[in-house]
């Protein structure tokens, strides 16, 4: 419900120039461009002060002063060496995260990787770019760092082990035994081509005319619940476990920032390339 046109932090003269809108529906954190009543107002500020909001009136306020009943501290502008800084949100502080509007009619903003972005209501990280190319998305998320699988290159050893999947027994170079998860004794190896088979059923990974855009979730095993690894390997040869299609460059990584265990299902990477005619971004809402 709140956004501010932050004048650059000048060095003189020493004021800085704050403008607020707001209006009174309820956007989701969104600046509401078709919003018909906007309250704006424009504060010269000269010195540390704390902005805060009470519905849509807004109020410029020394720091330390008292705040009205029911007010919420939106900004807090600090003077300091000659300069205004705006104070980074923390608990400690009174700055709530502040956004930048990027209004797709405007220069836009260049995206490095690192930023997060807001669509609609979802929250992504741009986990990464690929421009070169030779350049293929890396299947990692913030917190499953690209486990690594080593398939068993002791074919022998495990002549006689039975794949939980196929039940036939016997580990081949081409489709090798591996050990992918927490479960243990007669279950625990599987084929990796068997378990590549089951996980296409629960991705609905397509290839096609889409330059390799998809959407890729780490799944669990149904049994121990363990995360599988996001990579195989048999020998020096690295590769996904999951059979993913070839993205075509240029293309981008979006990270679901997910709040909640409700949406947990949509934990996962967008994997997004332009090399091909796709929808655009704003699809994902
Ligand atoms: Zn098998
Ligand atoms: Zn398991």
């Amino acid at each position: 419900m709140d956004q501010f046109d932050q004048g650059q932090m000048a060095h003189l003269p020493l004021a800085v120039q704050v403008i607020s809108s707001t209006w009174a529906r309820d956007s989701h954190d969104l600046f509401d461009f078709e919003a018909h009543h906007l309250h704006t107002k424009t504060f010269t500020v000269l010195q540390s002060m704390v902005c805060v909001r009470n519905d849509t009136e807004v109020m410029m306020m020394r720091e330390n002063s008292s705040m009205p009943m029911g007010s919420d501290p939106l900004l807090r502008i600090i003077q300091k060496d000659g300069y205004f800084w705006v104070d980074k949100a923390s608990p400690s502080t009174s700055s709530k995260k502040l956004w930048r509007v990027v209004r797709d009619s405007s220069a836009g903003h260049h995206l490095t990787e690192g930023d997060i972005i807001k669509l609609g209501r979802f929250k992504f990280k741009v986990r990464q770019l690929g421009t070169s190319p030779l350049a293929q998305p890396e299947l990692r998320l913030d917190d499953a760092n690209g486990a690594c699988c080593p398939a068993s290159l002791d074919h022998e050893a495990l002549a006689a082990t039975l794949c939980r999947i196929c039940l036939l027994e016997g580990s081949t170079e081409e489709d090798p035994l591996i050990s992918p998860c927490m479960c243990k004794g007669s279950i625990e190896f599987v084929h990796l081509g068997c378990l590549r088979y089951w996980i296409r059923g629960r991705l609905n990974l397509t290839d096609g005319a889409t330059g390799g855009s998809y959407f890729y979730r780490p799944l669990a095993c149904e049994l121990c619940k363990a995360i599988y690894p996001t990579y195989v390997t048999t020998g020096s040869e690295r590769m996904p476990l999951v059979e993913v299609p070839k993205t075509t460059p240029p293309f981008i990584v979006l990270e679901n920032l997910v709040r909640d265990s409700q949406q947990h299902a949509s934990r996962g990477l967008h994997v997004h390339s332009s090399g091909a005619q796709v929808p655009t971004m704003t699809s994902y809402d």
